[in-house]
């Protein structure tokens, strides 16, 4: 193959299920590219929990492996001229500041063992103020309850924390500060996207607020909190100190679903995506100021390239891909994920079925943290097709009910819904979602805007790309167009089925 004189950017996409490392040309096309699934822990009901070392190894195997593939491809290491970073968000690592060794197992953004914390916490006074401050509800997601629990009930941590020795970083922070190298040059920051979701940065001075650290009882003085930086700057993350990109400056950041909001060019107010992951996250650009929802959304940062943050409202579902992974290694329906359309297509519809995929509570619109997984409408003609649609559905039905809040907070109807994440490969799933939100799905061919909205920040700080109009012809072609086809009053009946099998799912204690 031809040595072209393109130059690339490399792209560490760090997912809740897999790790990834991507590296892109000047047209926003992937040309090597490696990942690796690492290990999901479940040590009880409702915990989740990765291990932090692991996460760092699977990461630079995935650099090492793209980087042999980018270079037997001809392309000179010489043309990578920056690394971005995106992650799953509010993941929680603790750390020792001194030796750089975690202090436990990161705690998973899904986990829900702070339900308990949750409900004192919400009994606090003040407690009605945070929404206004950081944009986020008290619940069992944001960071800050993780790492309450852990100072309180895992004794390392709390030594730690007496001592003033405690490191918290959400991933971002962890990657950048172990692939810098650790406490040698102890680069400790994290940008405004994902510190936006610990519950303890003010939205609009993008710093921590004391007035919410008071509330959590969190001393300052105890916890070491990284840096909060722009997401995209030439020196703030410093370099890779290891491995084949051995020098190469990290100069992106961004939490994951801001990244696709990136990587879908959601640039000006009014775009729109959704991604369909293991969770599923609606962002909706909302332009210079924060929009502090009404109606059960998170207000959060959309973006920060150095000139003014943009704010986004979201969206979050906590199961979606994460249903079909439940169907394929729980219930063994499927041999694997790609199958899922397939098996629900076995039926016609889901004759009668519903499942509320509650598997961590529900999240938006709702925010039942006692919400549990339930399946309703089961008959002696059910069978596993109808449940593989109510699977899918589950996704489709919290995305619409996610739209309707978004309507009533910001005053628009969205024409169209750019879409991507694993589970918008299923076209039966897209087709319904745009079945029951009555506008058109669009999808991309190239479905890692993920990573390539880290690789967008990170060439924005070094040049590689000037202006936004400079990636308007990326990731054009072969675009698919899923247009609503199913009758308005047929749709609203198979919601208002959802909306009650939501209201049965709360308080269900065994
Ligand atoms: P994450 O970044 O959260 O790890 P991904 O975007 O990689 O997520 O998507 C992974 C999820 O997508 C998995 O939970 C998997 O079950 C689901 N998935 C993958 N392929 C399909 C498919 N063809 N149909 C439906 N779901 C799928």
């Amino acid at each position: 193959m031809a040595i072209s004189d393109d130059v690339f950017v490399g792209a560490i996409d760090q997912g809740t299920t897999s790790s990834r490392f991507l590296i892109f040309n000047k047209d926003g096309e992937p040309v090597a590219s490696h990942s690796v699934e690492f290990k999901q822990i479940y040590p009880k009901p409702g915990w989740h929990e990765h291990d932090p070392l692991e996460i760092i190894s699977s990461v630079e195997e995935c650099i090492a492996k793209a980087v042999e593939k980018f270079e037997q491809a001809g392309n000179p290491l010489i043309r990578i001229k920056a690394v971005g970073i995106t992650n799953q968000r509010e993941t929680t690592v603790v750390w020792d500041k001194q030796t750089g060794e975690p202090l436990n197992n990161a705690i998973v953004w899904t986990d829900t063992r702070t339900q308990q914390l949750t409900r004192e916490l919400k009994k606090r006074p003040g407690a009605d103020k945070l929404l206004e401050l950081c944009g986020l509800p008290i619940s069992t997601y944001p960071s800050v309850g993780k790492l309450l629990w852990m100072i309180e009930n895992v004794p390392k941590v709390k030594a730690a924390y007496e001592k003033g020795n405690l490191a918290f970083g959400t991933i971002d922070t962890w990657l950048v500060y172990k692939l810098n190298g650790g406490p040698q040059k102890d680069v400790f920051v994290s940008d405004p996207t994902n510190a936006s979701r610990t519950m303890f940065m003010n939205l609009k001075t993008l710093q921590y607020d004391d007035t919410l650290l008071e509330f959590f009882s969190l001393d300052a003085k105890n916890v070491h909190l990284p840096k909060i930086v722009h997401s995209s700057d030439p020196k703030a993350y410093g370099c890779l100190e290891s491995g084949p990109l051995k020098g190469v400056h990290i100069t992106g950041c961004l939490g994951d679903q801001s990244a696709a909001l990136v990587g879908q060019k959601g640039f000006s107010p009014g775009k729109a995506k959704n991604t369909y992951g293991t969770g599923c996250f609606l962002l909706y650009n909302v332009g210079e100021k924060p929009v502090i929802s009404r109606h059960g959304l998170l207000a959060t940062v959309a973006y920060d390239f150095g000139d003014k943050p943009i704010y986004a409202l979201e969206g979050s579902i906590a199961v979606a891909g994460q249903g079909v992974k439940f169907l394929q290694q729980n219930l063994n329906f499927i041999a694997s994920s790609s199958k899922i359309s397939e098996l629900a297509n076995t039926v016609e519809d889901n004759g009668g079925v519903v499942f509320v995929t509650a598997f961590s509570g529900l999240f938006a619109p709702y925010w039942i943290d006692d919400a549990q997984g339930t399946i309703f409408g089961i008959t002696q003609h059910t069978q596993q097709g109808h449940i593989a649609r109510a699977t899918l559905e589950a996704t489709c039905y919290q995305t619409k009910a996610i739209l309707d809040a978004m309507e009533k907070d910001s005053g628009q109807t969205l024409a169209e819904l750019a879409v991507d994440g694993g589970m918008s490969n299923s076209d039966l799933c897209m087709q319904t979602q745009a079945d029951l939100i009555g506008i058109p799905v669009d999808r991309p061919a190239m479905r890692e805007t993920t990573a390539l909205g880290a690789a967008i920040a990170a060439g924005f700080a070094v040049g590689v790309w000037k202006d936004f109009d400079e990636l308007n012809n990326i990731n054009t072609q072969g675009r698919t167009v899923f247009r609503p086809k199913m009758l308005k009053e047929a749709s609203a009946k198979m919601f208002a089925r959802w909306t009650k099998a939501v209201d049965m799912s709360r308080g269900w204690t065994g």
